[in-house]
């Protein structure tokens, strides 16, 4: 769930997303160690945040962080209406957790590398954003990003714990960005508050969002939902076969005894044997 309010007499935002079933969502699609998972959904909370201010349902948002830790590409991608897909590129990395105790998310990502936000609108040219990383950690990443690419200081805390069952128990994240001409001493203000949240996942595993807005002395405003929902479907490879053309689609069935698609987003695998391709071909013949 995802709520959204304005604080200190309206002159900064506030956001909360408890993405503890989406995280749990993902990690159903994907065989993630502990870590992988972290950094997964540290980016799909922030990526949803971003997506929930597309205007209209059908605008696309994506975000690729390309580092140079053991983990690979992080990719994430949503909509105006909160779908979200992500994966990573080595879901099976795994790191010792780091001195605190904590995962060890930065090492998994890399400090080294770039965060890139591609917004399609639906109008014209989709905008494009890079920034450099600054520690892997995800969090610090996207304020980097938001500060150098949109020139909007945003205050973030990212978390995702994963309890001894294997299952997320806790994830989620709070955003708070000043309103244009809210003062430099918000600025201030939002880093020396922040600074109380290096724990959030916590927050999220006891008390729920609701502990956020508890703690900011405000109510807690009605929410939108998330859902972790890929656009990948049988008809959609289907038609993806078709627009192969009957010789392609033989001469990979020559080679291969069969056609495969794989979704990265939702680690779906389409199979089409010989008939099956064939009778597609007949009825994309007949339409
Ligand atoms: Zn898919």
């Amino acid at each position: 769930m995802i709520y959204k309010t304005l604080i200190w007499g309206g002159r900064v935002s506030l956001c909360v997303l408890d993405t503890t079933a989406l995280v749990n969502e993902a990690m159903l699609h994907h065989a993630l160690t502990p870590v992988a998972a972290a950094a997964l959904g540290r980016t799909i909370t922030a990526t949803a945040y971003l997506c929930s201010w597309l205007k209209e349902d059908e605008s696309s948002l994506s975000v690729t962080i390309a580092g140079n830790g053991v983990g690979g590409k992080i990719c994430v991608a949503g909509d105006g209406a909160l779908h979200m897909r992500g994966f990573v590129e080595h879901p099976d990395a795994d790191l010792p957790p780091r001195a605190d105790g904590k995962l060890d998310v930065g090492g998994f990502t890399g400090a080294e590398g770039t965060l890139t936000v591609i917004r399609d609108d639906g109008e014209g040219i989709p905008f494009v954003g890079t920034s450099a990383l600054v520690s892997g950690e995800i969090a610090e990443d996207f304020s980097a990003y938001f500060l150098t690419s949109e020139q909007r200081p945003t205050g973030i805390a990212l978390g995702v714990r994963i309890g001894t069952d294997g299952t997320c128990v806790g994830a989620g994240g709070l955003f708070l960005q000043p309103l244009p001409g809210a003062g430099e001493d918000i600025l201030d203000r939002i880093e020396e508050v922040m600074r109380g949240y290096g724990s959030i996942s916590s927050i999220f595993a006891e008390e729920g969002a609701e502990g956020i807005f508890t703690r900011f002395g405000v109510p807690m405003p009605a929410g939108r939902g998330m859902s972790f929902h890929c656009h990948c479907s049988r008809e959609r490879i289907e038609s993806l076969i078709l627009s192969l053309g009957r010789e392609e689609a033989e001469s990979i069935l020559e080679d291969e005894g069969e056609i495969s698609v794989y979704c990265h987003y939702c680690n779906t695998t389409y199979r089409f044997g010989r008939e099956e391709t064939r009778a597609l071909f007949e009825r994309g013949d007949k339409a």
